[in-house]
């Protein structure tokens, strides 16, 4: 008999955008998701987190078509538009949440700060605006690469500015970057994350209603640039944080970015010494119970779903 896999598929921003004042953040509409889990709901038995993880335990595949919905970033969305639908379903997700986002005084992680900065100036300002910031604290940003005003989709202007203050820049470099130009743009930043990020309350309601929670490290790095006391600084409170806002006891992880260089050898160690239960990347393809590592499940973006049905259906 053939096992199937599960196609673990992974959601950020689920909201109307263009009721926002910022129509251009790449979101799914509360319709669209509604949508695709129709479409979805039709090909696969959709699994709840502690299926999966017992799942994960029997290590045995699935007899049928299998899906698992995850969510990242710990956005409000998640509380108001996403909760809601999988409840009326009869479904359960995983969310994961980045630690700094969850105090007392919410911090605005830098990746949301680019998202947002991104959203209000578009590309071209938004690169020139943080390549001259950048160049100020002697970052040197090289040249953007315009060729009769077509960007090759890697040369966009906005795509290589994300890199450098990603994987290049140093990190304090780029807080303060990031943190002086959305204050000048968009908002007060502590203002805007307490808007944008699920309280702890919010949490525990999801958490009774059904719904899991993952970690997603304290604030949002790419680990593999980090040795590994920073790595273990940035995964240490997981576990405990999520079983004190929720009552379960299984915690999942989410690597940032989700790339398999984002993250290394030392990661995957540091995620088991710290009792993390499995771990997810963004590979892109089916999950196979038993044989993919347990630190190194893979997952497909929403957006790559109805594409790789067509493909399938194409092939
Ligand atoms: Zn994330």
């Amino acid at each position: 008999m053939t096992a199937f896999g599960c196609r673990v598929v992974f959601y950020h921003y689920v909201r109307d955008v263009e009721r926002t004042r910022f129509p251009s953040i790449r979101a799914l509409s509360v319709r669209g998701f509604a949508a695709q889990l129709d479409s979805l709901q039709e090909r696969y038995d959709i699994i709840d987190g502690p299926a999966f993880e017992q799942a994960l335990a029997d290590a045995g595949g699935f007899d049928r078509p299998t899906a698992l919905l995850t969510f990242d970033d710990g956005f409000v969305d998640h509380y108001e538009h996403v909760c809601p639908e999988l409840v009326s379903r009869g479904l359960g997700g995983m969310f994961f949440v980045a630690g700094a986002t969850l105090g007392s005084r919410p911090t605005l992680l830098n990746v949301h700060k680019t998202h947002f900065l991104l959203a209000e100036l578009g590309a071209e300002r938004f690169a020139a605006a943080v390549s001259a910031a950048l160049e100020s604290e002697g970052v040197h940003v090289a040249a953007t690469g315009a060729r009769d005003g077509i960007y090759r989709y890697d040369e966009a202007p906005d795509v290589r500015i994300k890199r450098v203050l990603n994987y290049e820049a140093p990190y304090p470099v780029a807080d303060r970057v990031l943190s002086t130009l959305f204050e000048r743009h968009v908002d007060d930043p502590d203002v805007f994350a307490r808007a944008l990020y699920l309280t702890p309350g919010q949490i525990g309601e999801m958490a009774a209603a059904g719904m899991t929670f993952g970690f997603h490290t304290e604030t949002h790095p790419v680990l593999s640039r980090l040795d590994r006391e920073a790595q273990r600084a940035e995964l240490r409170d997981g576990v405990r944080l999520i079983r004190e806002l929720t009552g379960q006891r299984m915690v999942a992880f989410c690597y940032p970015y989700g790339f398999t260089h984002t993250y290394n050898a030392d990661t995957v160690e540091v995620l088991e010494e710290c009792g993390y239960s499995m771990a997810f990347n963004t590979a892109r393809r089916d999950a196979m119970i038993g044989v993919d590592a347990r630190y190194e499940l893979p997952r497909f973006d929403t957006r790559d779903v109805p594409r790789a049905e067509e493909a399938r259906a194409g092939a």
